[in-house]
Parts: structure tokens; sequence; C-alpha cells
């Protein structure tokens, strides 16, 4: 049987860990299942999530302890966070991490500290509304604020940055428009006065999110910087309606020298993006977050993906976030789902053992490797 596990893979996609102290009690380990921001949820209804109830179980066989979150919160307490974290990547082989840094927890790691905590190396990605937050509060007028955001991501290559990130599809939606230089000043007066009042600001007012945007697609193709959009599903922050990658359209024809990674496989509207990556040269699919979360839907989401779309354009990652083990559970999925589906296209004689084998080198690292320019 073909076997896919010694194939290293390059995470594209994924987040720091928090420090342990804020993952230790069983009910902050199990909130970490979920893409929902209700408690209720949390604690009520996670335990009967089969992505739950499958991690706790393969936790348990990994951590030879009891199937249960206070067993498998213990086994991890004897190994130290940077142990603990080589052990978990060294079972499902994870080679690389390419780190987004912008989702803003007090208790989220640095790259210094990610660095230091992960076997393997890490590459850091530069969320674009986050950096816009901090220049709004920072700066006086608008001028310099978008002077000082254009200065930061203008020397992104120089400064390590592999690719650029933005959560528009969370703030405003994927309908980016034409850039409006005045729209985007208003909506800064707007929020500078927030800012003032309050010494914190959320970016989710239309002009300038499309402004931003705009300034860091023109920056992304002139330093050959690919640019991930979250599309699809996420927390309850997003409105799935406006997160449809299709609403991208004017986006991916207006900039062709611009590397445009659609995350989480745009799910539910993974098909929508399978068309997008067929048809665009410049369109990249991303299988992360719908894997691990659709579970036992995998392979035949994948297995539809490769109907259509090109081998060469499809990524695997994690979009793991807060603890090592989001991103074992996450990779465990993955090796799973795309084996699954490879296997039934062998045998169905859609590809042979050898063509196989290629395109789960391509989707795990060398598609990612060739995409980043990452040595
Ligand atoms: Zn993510």
């Amino acid at each position: 049987m073909l076997n896919f596990d010694q194939i290293p893979i390059l995470d594209h996609h994924a987040h720091p860990f928090l420090r342990r102290a804020a993952t230790d009690d069983p009910a902050r380990f199990q909130r970490w299942f979920t893409e929902s921001t209700d408690p209720m949820i949390h604690q009520r209804y996670v335990p009967s999530l089969l992505v739950f109830r499958t991690a706790i179980r393969w936790l348990s066989e990994f951590l030879a302890c009891d199937p249960t979150v206070e067993a498998i919160l213990a086994a991890r307490a004897r190994f130290s966070e940077a142990e603990y974290t080589a052990r978990l990547f060294t079972d499902v082989n994870i080679g690389m991490v390419l780190c987004d840094y912008g989702y803003g927890s007090a208790d989220a790691y640095d790259h210094a500290g990610m660095q230091a905590l992960l076997p393997c190396p890490v590459h850091p990605i530069l969320r674009l509304e986050r950096l816009a937050e901090e220049m709004i509060i920072a700066e006086p007028t608008f001028e310099r604020m978008i002077e000082a955001f254009h200065a930061r991501i203008a020397a992104a290559r120089d400064q390590g940055v592999v690719a650029l990130k933005s959560i528009i599809a969370y703030r405003t939606g994927l309908q980016i428009e034409a850039p409006n230089r005045d729209a985007a000043r208003e909506d800064f007066i707007r929020l500078k006065e927030i800012a003032e009042q309050t010494g914190r600001v959320r970016l989710a007012r239309k002009g300038l999110c499309d402004y931003i945007v705009h300034l860091a697609l023109v920056e992304a193709e002139r330093q050959a910087l690919p640019i991930q959009f979250h599309t699809g599903f996420g927390d309850s922050d997003a409105d799935l309606r406006y997160a449809n990658p299709l609403h991208l359209r004017n986006v991916i024809e207006a900039h062709p020298a611009v590397q445009l990674v659609l995350l989480h496989a745009g799910w539910p509207f993974f098909r929508e993006l399978t068309h997008l990556t067929a048809i665009y040269p410049n369109v990249w699919m991303d299988l992360s977050l719908a894997v691990p979360f659709a579970t036992v839907g995998i392979p035949a989401m994948i297995r539809e993906i490769l109907g259509m779309a090109p081998f060469h354009k499809v990524l695997f990652a994690t979009d793991a976030f807060t603890m090592p083990e989001i991103y074992w559970i996450a990779a465990r999925w993955g090796r799973w789902g795309l084996s699954q589906a490879l296997i039934e296209l062998i045998k169905q004689g859609f590809l042979t053992e050898e063509e196989a084998m290629q395109a789960a080198r391509d989707i795990f690292w060398d598609n990612a490797q060739r995409l980043y320019q990452i040595e």
C-alpha cells in the first residue's frame, strides 16, 4: 500500500500558540475545537463534535492515557512546551510553518517565541487589517497613516515576510471596489475618533478596507509576494454571504500578476473556488480549516477538487492556532483525507501510483515552495 506519511508538510497558513497557561484547563482546552465564539457551544456542544471526539481518542493513544481531557492535560504537562511540540510535529511530519501573527491575543507567542518552540523553520505572514489598525491608532492624519502603512508593506520582503494576508472577508466582505481616496479618508476620520476615545479600533469600514487592500495588491506585485485572502467560513464575525470567493472576480482580473491564495477551500463554496482555480492562473486554492472541520467529508471534498482543479495549484495547511495539538489534528485529518481521495483515484484507474505520490508531494510541499519561493 502507498504511504504518503514520509512526505513532509509545508504548512503555509497557521497561527501562533497561546502560552500553555491559557489552555491548561478543560474548559479552555475544549474551547478551541470549534469556530464558534459562543460559550454555550464551547461547554455544552463541543463534546459531541466528531472533530473533538476523534481528537480526544487520538491524543489519548498518542500520550498513552485515558481518553478524557483531564488525562490528556495531565499527560502533556509532563513535557515542556518545546518537547511536546517537537513530538507532535515530528509525528505528523510538519517541516515548515508560515505563520500569521495578526489575531491579537495577549497570550499569543510572537515570532521569536514560535521560533524557539517549533522544531522546524517558521516564516512570518503580515496581516494587513491588523497593521492598518495599529497605524490608525499611531498616526494623526489619514495621509500619515497611509504613508506609514505603505512603508511597512513596502519593506515586507526585506524583513523576511513571505506573504501578505487579508481578512477583509471578515470585515466588509470580498466584493472589493475600486479605491476611493475620499471615502477612505472619511472612514479614517471616524475610526480615529473611536481610537482616541477608547484606545482601540476595529477596522470594518468599507472605504478604508478596500483602499488598503488595493495598496497591498500593488505592493504585492512589486515584491512578488503572494496575498492570502480569508474566504468561506470562520467564526460568527464573518457574514458568510460576503465570504464567497466569487466576489473576488474583479480583483483577480485586475491583478493578474499577483498570486492570490484563497484560504479554507472557500468552504462551503469549494466548488466555486475550484472553478476559479481552474480558470485563473493567479488563483491558488488552500484546504485549511475545511481540514479538519469537515472531518469525514474531507475525502469527498478533495476528490471533487482534484477532479477539476490543476493539482499544481492546490495547497494543504493546518490553519492551526492556540495549541500544538490543533496542528497535529489538522495534519492527521489532512493526511488521511488526501490519501483516501488519492487511493480511490488509483483504484478506479484515474491515477497511477506514481502520479498519486507526486500529487501528494505537490499538495503537501512542492506547490507552496514554488508559490512562496522559499529556499
Ligand atoms: Zn487562519
